[in-house]
């Protein structure tokens, strides 16, 4: 079954339940060395580099996994201002970076002009660079807006296809609008990133298989996926950590399914495992964001427990980098890094 999804880049339900069900670790090994293979004749040994600029953590929503969830009085609130937030481009772009995500709660503040505003500026100011926003559920008509000054891209991710489980772990949102959200994002042309958490309380392998057959249908342009890791002052606090095996296993997965797709080997990853970005590229992400977020402010963006940073403050880090990526035998690359329908 590896071998038919390396040569079809698709599976029944039933088969993905079987291979998910029956998987030794010699599999495990196999179906990584399979995705990687893919990786390399699509994108070679490149890894696209992307900056993360955490730009506010207020947030209107509760997600219960979440620890910047808005009944998290614990948390210190920051929110980068307009001139932050360019200043921290501008130092960026010298060293390099061509996309820039800017991540956040759903602050008001940021909500609707302020955010268009936001991106137009960095558009008029570094318009060789792509802007990736990941700030949530808004509505159509600011998404477009958003993409007509200048956002090229959308992480949205749908978190789990299971409705019910969905509306357990989102108080007061609604599955459904999370889905017309991403399909509208899709309809107005951005390049648009799905995902789900691994190891959430409860979670199954038959949810996988749907998470799976949702991003294989969907054929999404990026997909963001980690392991669920607890915070303690929220509702999940304490409960245990997905783990890094099944995410290894689900990144693997995704490359063989989408071939072109971008695929982050993430924070949260990297967090449980200290080789965890190098095992997610060995497994066929293709994609590392560096975390750009100015100090005194980074600190208080917890997702989750203890976050492991890929500090990038200046060249020299840059450059340390590159060379240890290059021992692991990948090329560090910080052009644009478009998803490209044409490559085969
Ligand atoms: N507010 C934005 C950005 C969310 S943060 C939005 O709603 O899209 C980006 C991602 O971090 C989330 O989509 C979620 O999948 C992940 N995340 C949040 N809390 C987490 C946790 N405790 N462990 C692992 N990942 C988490």
């Amino acid at each position: 079954m590896i071998d038919k999804l390396y040569t079809s880049n698709c599976l029944t339900r039933d088969e993905m339940l079987q291979l998910l069900n029956n998987l030794s670790s010699e599999d495990a090994d196999y179906l990584h060395e399979r995705a990687r293979l893919l990786t390399d004749q699509v994108f070679g040994r490149k890894i696209y580099i992307r900056g993360l600029i955490e730009f506010t953590n207020y947030c209107s929503r509760n997600c219960v996994y979440c620890g910047i969830r808005k009944d998290n009085t614990k948390v210190q609130r920051y929110r980068l201002s307009e001139e932050d937030v360019l200043k921290t481009c501008a130092q960026a772009h010298e060293l390099g970076f061509r996309t820039f995500v800017l991540q956040g709660g759903e602050d008001h503040y940021y909500h609707n002009d302020k955010m268009v505003s936001l991106v137009k500026k960095m558009n008029d100011l570094f318009p060789d660079t792509a802007t990736t926003l990941s700030i949530g559920e808004r509505d159509a008509e600011i998404y477009a807006k958003l993409y007509e000054n200048g956002a090229n891209r959308f992480l949205l991710r749908h978190e789990t296809i299971d409705k019910n489980r969905y509306a357990k772990l989102h108080p007061g949102m609604s599955f459904d609008e999370r889905m017309e959200c991403i399909q509208t994002l899709r309809t107005l042309n951005f390049q648009t990133g799905v995902g789900f958490l691994i190891g959430l309380p409860e979670q199954k392998i038959t949810d996988y298989v749907d998470d799976l057959m949702f991003i294989k249908d969907f054929n999404p342009h990026m997909v963001g996926i980690g392991p669920f890791i607890s915070h303690k002052d929220t509702p999940l606090g304490g409960a245990e950590n997905g783990d890094v095996k099944t995410t290894l296993i689900m990144l693997s997965i995704i490359r063989l399914l989408l071939p072109k797709v971008l695929l982050p080997s993430t924070t949260a990853l990297n967090t449980l495992s200290k080789d965890g970005s190098y095992s997610g590229f060995n497994a066929g992400a293709n994609v590392l964001m560096l975390n750009l977020t100015p100090s005194g402010a980074r600190e208080n963006y917890n997702l989750y427990e203890g976050k492991t940073i890929i500090d990038i403050s200046d060249g020299v880090n840059l450059n340390i980098l590159k060379e240890n990526m290059r021992k692991k035998g990948y090329i560090l690359d910080m052009s644009r890094g478009d998803y490209n329908s044409s490559m085969h």
